[in-house]
């Protein structure tokens, strides 16, 4: 063995192990969940690098987790025979959190407990979660492929420091042994691991074994033997029929692919058949991520082929406005070598992409069209989180553009809240007679939009205006002219056609008011010739005096207000 070296965590690590500490003990027992999960990563990491080089199994193919306990010495040792860690690897991925977005992890916390915890759960800290239950971890690991004598022994009583030394280790893997802290010998129970292993890593599709137990009638008492016994069951979850799988088990599988502490909103589960054949296991998330509005991150399907793990964040399995989607794809035409670069020529991952798409589109339409106000509630939910980005599909994604427009939600002059609430199905269905447009205001905030002059004559007619004021609405309403036959139209720009719902005598007035203040006009033309381009008598104002409007083939006001702060 060579000389111990002692390393110092970075400084957020540290920070971590507290809030974790702190924020998860009420519900302590996940540390087990975390650790088999890293053990089933370590096997699919293995069988992925092993598909081009057969000799990292070291002729033991078989992949288990073992979990067993030593009352007297008060540990709990999580093995696997996965790929394990160098210890350059071992020093990397236990020291520190590689991930990018650290900072802004860390300036979200808010010092809500729950809330934290879901932070927590997102960003995906999930070993140091141990250090819940022990006060001192000793990880003991070998990569696949290398010589038993790069073993590496890494230790941490989780208080600043960890120490890294050389070991032999003849087997592949890793062995995680926790040294329980007082008062948590409650975990040193067969009866207690199997259950919270079958709590929560049911779905892991590993044989998760624990060491048998017999009644010994000489002895009068439960004893171990020196033989293991599988106790999940051990079979990928997509792979398992709908009607064997409970809502339990489909929560548990989503906290352990979308490193989430809380349960999704809903899910989607299909075998497709036909042309291109394909697995896929969907989740919308309750909750949306710190990093949401990094278009740039990837997104949060795992592709498989036949079962075996091919990639995380495989982004193009879906389309960037639903990267909010999290789950499980598993293919069973594309090749087990596929890279990055092939995904995005294959035309199996177009029909994968579409198919998904579709898929996600219907769970949504289901929540949206329910009758059931708690799946009504749901969407509502859903759209607080991820409304602004599924507007952005209205954009991106031509076919299916329709489809998108229908689950929108606005705030509109019909209710008096910001709530976005109404649907283009509602507006059309409370359109007055003769009016065939849906009207609309955009501005920088609902306060600012609800008390846009250019309503004042909507109000007077009981007319609805939809009222619109996220940041990507005017770049959304670019892409979108008419929703079911009926054109979108601002309140605020140019002639302002009210069609049917003006009367004749209203309109003989105007020409005739119009008539009567030419003179004036005329004047006010001149003086403000450097400032406006025209001035108009207005009757779309019945309190205010005068209004600003933007040309009708002219960028609106609030979009030139958005290009400016953007610096264009
Ligand atoms: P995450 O699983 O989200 O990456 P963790 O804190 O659970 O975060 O694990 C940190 C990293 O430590 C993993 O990404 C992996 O590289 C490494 N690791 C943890 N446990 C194991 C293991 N049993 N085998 C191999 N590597 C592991
Ligand atoms: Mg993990």
């Amino acid at each position: 063995a060579s000389e111990k070296q002692t390393m110092g965590f970075q400084a957020e690590v540290e920070q971590l192990l507290q809030l974790m500490i702190h924020s998860l003990y009420s519900n302590k027992e996940i540390f087990l969940r975390e650790l088999i999960s890293n053990a089933s990563d370590a096997a699919d990491k293995l069988r992925f690098e092993a598909i081009n080089n057969a000799e990292l199994y070291e002729n033991d193919g078989e992949l288990r987790i073992r979990v067993t306990f030593d009352k007297a010495a008060h540990t709990i040792t999580i093995s696997d025979n996965g790929i394990g860690m160098s210890r350059d690897e071992a020093i990397q991925h236990l020291g520190t959190i590689a991930k990018s977005g650290t900072k802004e992890f860390f300036s979200k916390l808010s010092g809500d407990q729950q809330k934290d915890a879901a932070l927590i759960g997102q960003f995906g800290v999930g070993f140091y979660s141990a250090f819940i239950v022990a006060d001192r971890i000793t990880v003991e690991t070998r990569r696949a492929g290398l010589p038993a004598a790069e073993g590496v022994r890494w230790e941490s009583g989780g208080e600043g420091d960890f120490s890294v030394e050389t070991i032999d280790k003849p087997s592949r893997g890793t062995d995680i042994v926790l040294h329980l802290r007082e008062g948590e010998d409650e975990f040193l129970s067969s009866w207690r691991l199997k259950s919270i292993v079958r709590k929560y890593s049911d779905h892991i599709s590993l044989p998760i074994q624990m060491h048998k137990e017999e009644w010994d009638e000489e002895k009068k008492e439960t004893v171990i033997r020196d033989e293991f016994e599988t106790v999940n069951q051990a079979s990928a979850l997509w792979s398992r029929s709908k009607s064997d799988i409970t809502p339990e088990q489909y929560e548990e599988f989503y906290k352990h692919v979308a490193h989430d502490y809380e349960a999704p909103l809903a899910y989607t589960h299909n075998r497709v058949e036909g042309r291109s054949e394909y697995t896929q296991l969907l989740y919308v998330p309750a909750r949306a991520p710190f990093d949401l509005w990094d278009r740039n991150k990837r997104g949060g399907i795992k592709l498989y082929v036949k079962r075996v793990f091919i990639m995380d964040d495989a982004e193009q399995l879906m389309p960037v406005y639903l990267r909010f989607v999290k789950g499980v794809i598993d293919s069973a035409d594309l090749p087990l070598n596929v890279s990055r670069e092939i995904l995005q020529e294959s035309r199996d991952v177009k029909a994968i992409r579409e198919g998904s798409t579709k898929r996600v589109l219907g769970l949504l339409e289901e929540l949206a069209n329910s009758d059931d106000q708690a799946q009504k509630d749901k969407y509502a939910t859903f759209w607080t989180e991820f409304g602004q980005v599924l507007k952005e599909g209205i954009g991106e994604d031509a076919a299916n553009k329709e489809r998108i427009a229908k689950l929108l939600r606005f705030a509109s002059t019909q209710n008096d809240s910001d709530a976005q609430t109404v649907s283009f199905d509602d507006y059309i269905g409370r359109m007055k007679e003769g009016q065939d447009k849906i009207y609309y205001v955009t501005a920088d905030s609902y306060v600012a939009a609800k008390n846009s002059p250019h309503l004042e004559i909507f109000r007077k007619k009981g007319v609805e205006v939809l009222l619109l004021t996220d940041r990507v609405d005017e770049w959304m309403l670019s892409f979108l002219h008419e929703v079911e036959g009926k054109e979108l139209v601002s309140v605020a720009k140019g002639d302002l056609d009210l069609g049917k719902l003006e009367d004749e005598a209203e309109k003989k007035q105007h020409e005739e008011t119009e008539a009567e203040y030419k003179d004036l006009v005329e004047k006010m033309k001149a003086s403000l010739a450097d400032k406006a381009k025209d001035v108009r008598v207005t009757f779309r104002l019945t309190d205010s005096p005068a209004c600003l409007v933007a040309d009708e083939h002219e960028l609106s006001g609030n979009l030139v207000r958005m290009l400016k702060a953007a610096g264009q």
